[in-house]
């Protein structure tokens, strides 16, 4: 691989280096061909223009004086033309019928240059004035020894009587100014192209240093180092950069540690089942294979663990697919207090168990909008859960209340309740309570994390009142429909 003026090695891709370097050469060439264009093509034009921009100003100066100070004195005339003529290095000729006035500046008669053929340049000028829409011309003449001269010429009407005024200037000859203007552009073309190049360098190196720095800490932090530390530079853009990089590394780092949690609780919670699925296999297999209520009951054993293997698997499956955006959920508009309705019948059978549900309605059927099913999951879960951790005081409220334009759902259970520092927790995947009680329960710590993501995505607002060994209340709240509007309850 061959490597460039900056020591990189090439590539498909431009390094920053090399597309710097072209583009302060680039710049530096445009700038210069600019120049030589302006100094070389355009430098004439610009001086005859300037020149002629003098004629016009002291011709303007002249012809003023004459339209505003209608008794302008002889004497004061010959002071105007003189100051005239030497402000601004001009002949200034004025003729009228009385004939021809001249004054040249002192400056312009000292250099011993006169005008040739003067007679005939008015000539030349009165006829353009005459056959021209405007009251002035403006035209070049060759002068003495290849020089030109410009020549700007005004006609005045003062009362029927015409005035004329002429204001001529000697132009130098550019070519030896040009040709030194060209030689000392070739000397500046080099100046500027090595600028160029070292400016381009430096910044380059300013520039790419850090970055390759940045591009050795992300190769670390692709091998698992989720300490690294990106180190920014004095450029804001290349800061940004780092602070973004960081964030993703903390975040890899959480995420990292989260796998590693997972990995833990679920190969924990996975094994329980499976160990249990294993040795009353193995105990079916070698002593109650015979005994058919024996074999059966080992045989329920199975099963159970199965569903509970199948149970742990699916809830994975949700909150991954619920998190990352593939679960689709449906927007209808359903009475949330019918589906809970259904959820707290599939519960009754607790209550062989010495449990109390009691489950109270609003005298009016409430619509929302959302995913019936998902909303029923999350009801589900929290019965389920008021259920699991509750303890002597096995009584279950599960109610709704009118908040406006809003309905509330709550399971208020007597349980063992939550510290309050471990509120926040529970809502994270794998978190349970460190509390006593809680680890003796069965559970995958995936519950409560799946529900809080199905009610961000309903748009639902939601939260727990707990008191360590008193309860819970979970609840979450809901827009309520409008377009239904509240129908009456019939009362059964
Ligand atoms: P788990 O499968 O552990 O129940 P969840 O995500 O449903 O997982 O709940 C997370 C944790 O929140 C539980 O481990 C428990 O510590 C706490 N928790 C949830 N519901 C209750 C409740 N009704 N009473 C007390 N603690 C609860």
């Amino acid at each position: 691989m061959k490597t460039d003026l900056f020591g990189q090695k090439g590539s498909r891709t431009k390094s920053l280096n090399r597309k710097l370097l072209g583009i302060f050469i680039l710049f530096g060439l445009v700038l210069l061909g600019l120049l030589w264009i302006m100094q070389s093509v355009l430098l004439e034009k610009y001086y005859e223009h300037s020149m002629e921009k003098k004629c016009r100003n002291g011709v303007s100066t002249i012809s003023s004086a004459f339209t505003e100070d209608k008794d302008l004195g002889y004497e004061e005339f010959c002071e105007l033309l003189g100051s005239v003529s030497a402000e601004n290095d001009l002949y200034v000729y004025v003729e009228s019928d009385n004939g021809l006035f001249s004054l040249s500046s002192t400056e312009v008669s000292k250099s011993g240059r006169v005008v040739p053929e003067s007679k005939r340049i008015f000539a030349d000028a009165k006829s353009m004035l005459a056959s021209s829409f405007s009251n002035e011309v403006s035209f070049t003449v060759p002068g003495q020894k290849g020089e030109k001269m410009v020549v700007f010429a005004r006609q005045i009407d003062l009362d029927g009587e015409y005035l004329y005024l002429y204001a001529l200037a000697f132009l130098s000859p550019m070519g030896p100014a040009v040709n030194i203007i060209r030689s000392q552009l070739i000397l500046v073309t080099f100046i500027v192209l090595a600028l160029g190049v070292i400016i381009a360098f430096i910044t380059s190196r300013h520039l790419s240093a850090p970055l390759a720095k940045m591009s050795q800490d992300a190769k670390r932090l692709g091998k698992g180092d989720f300490d690294v530390h990106f180190t920014g530079a004095d450029y804001d853009e290349i800061n940004e950069l780092a602070e973004t990089l960081n964030e993703a590394a903390s975040q890899l780092k959480v995420t990292d540690s989260l796998r590693k949690d997972l990995m833990a609780n679920v190969s924990h919670d996975l094994r329980t089942p499976l160990t249990m699925i294993k040795s009353y296999a193995e105990m079916i297999r070698d002593l109650s294979g015979d005994d058919k209520n024996k074999r059966e009951e080992h045989l329920g054993v199975i099963i159970e663990e199965t569903d509970r293997l199948s149970d742990l698997v699916n809830e994975i499956l949700l909150l991954s697919k619920v998190q990352s955006g593939s679960e689709e959920f449906e927007r209808k508009v359903f009475d949330i207090q019918k589906a809970a309705e259904e959820i707290v019948q599939t519960y009754r059978i607790m209550e062989s168990e010495g449990y109390s549900i009691s489950f109270e309605t609003l005298q009016e059927e409430v619509l929302v909008t959302g995913d019936e099913s998902k909303i029923k999951q999350v009801m589900s879960n929290l019965i389920s859960n008021a259920v699991k951790y509750s303890e002597e005081r096995k009584e279950i409220r599960v109610f709704f209340t009118d908040e406006g334009d809003y309905v509330r759902f709550s399971v208020e259970d007597k349980g063992i309740g939550i510290a309050e520092d471990q509120l926040d927790r529970i809502w994270n995947r794998y978190q349970r309570a460190s509390q006593r009680g809680t680890r003796e329960k069965d559970g995958s710590g995936l519950g409560l994390s799946i529900s809080s993501e199905i009610l961000k995505r309903s748009d639902a607002e939601y939260g727990v009142d707990s008191r360590l060994g008193e309860g819970s209340c979970f609840w979450f709240r809901m827009k309520k429909e409008r377009n239904g509007e509240t129908v009456k309850r019939k009362q059964s």
